[in-house]
């Protein structure tokens, strides 16, 4: 399971990062509504948590871009306003659920289980030509034909395709396929890519898969 946190306190942030990583969610951190508009692609995230006081774009401007935009990611805010009406306002924007600043983690905590267990699990299928791939099923297709791919295979797959045809870098396929910072000189990326290239290209025609020399790989049609 998937959390972005948008919040632009640093010492909030790690608080936060700290606690759900303990409790096995894997975390990301947007400091502004900008970064998190950008991380947010529809099915990146399970959940969003979001501070509604942030520099520039509120919280509540950002949750409403979002909507707009197709994202449909469950939101838990974070509040310092206690006020009937801050309530009402969020819950109309399509926010799930409230937080007020300051709060107990485990308040938190109880808040983001209950949330994700009301949540059907996230059921987008991505597309690219004719690579299908159900992220729900851990299922991919190219051609109608499944592809017979590991879990790291399928995660480095699913990664890729998120990106929306740009590039990812090394770093970046390592502490999101690995979930830990890897030294980025290890070639395990690069071994791990070679076998799902294997599966997804070589038996077709069309090649999905692109090195971008010295910066690291891209999914999207040639
Ligand atoms: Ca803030």
């Amino acid at each position: 399971m998937k959390i972005l946190v948008v919040e632009d306190e640093k010492k909030t942030a790690a608080f936060l990062s700290k606690g759900l990583r303990e409790a096995k969610f894997r975390v990301q951190i947007a400091r502004d509504g900008e970064a998190a508009l950008t991380a947010a692609r529809p099915g990146e995230f399970d959940l969003l948590i979001v501070d509604i006081m942030l520099p520039e774009k509120d919280g509540w401007t950002l949750v409403r871009e979002l909507r707009e935009t197709g994202v449909g990611t469950p939101v838990i805010f974070l509040t310092a306003r206690d006020s009937v009406r801050d309530r009402v306002k969020g819950l109309e924007l399509g926010a799930d659920d409230y937080v007020v600043k300051p709060f107990a983690f485990s308040e938190l905590l109880a808040r983001v289980r209950s949330l994700l267990r009301r949540t059907p699990a996230k059921s987008d299928e991505i597309r690219i030509q004719d690579l299908e791939i159900d992220t729900r099923h851990h299922r991919a297709t190219r051609q109608g034909v499944a592809l017979n791919l590991t879990p790291k295979e399928f995660l480095l797959l699913t990664h890729l395709a998120r990106a929306g045809g740009e590039v990812v870098s090394r770093k970046e396929i390592a502490e999101n396929v690995w979930d830990i910072g890897f030294n980025t000189d290890t070639n395990v990326v690069d071994v791990v890519v070679r076998r799902l290239r294997a599966k997804v290209d070589d038996p077709f025609k069309k090649k999905l898969v692109h090195t971008i020399r010295g910066v690291g790989y891209a999914l999207k049609p040639s």
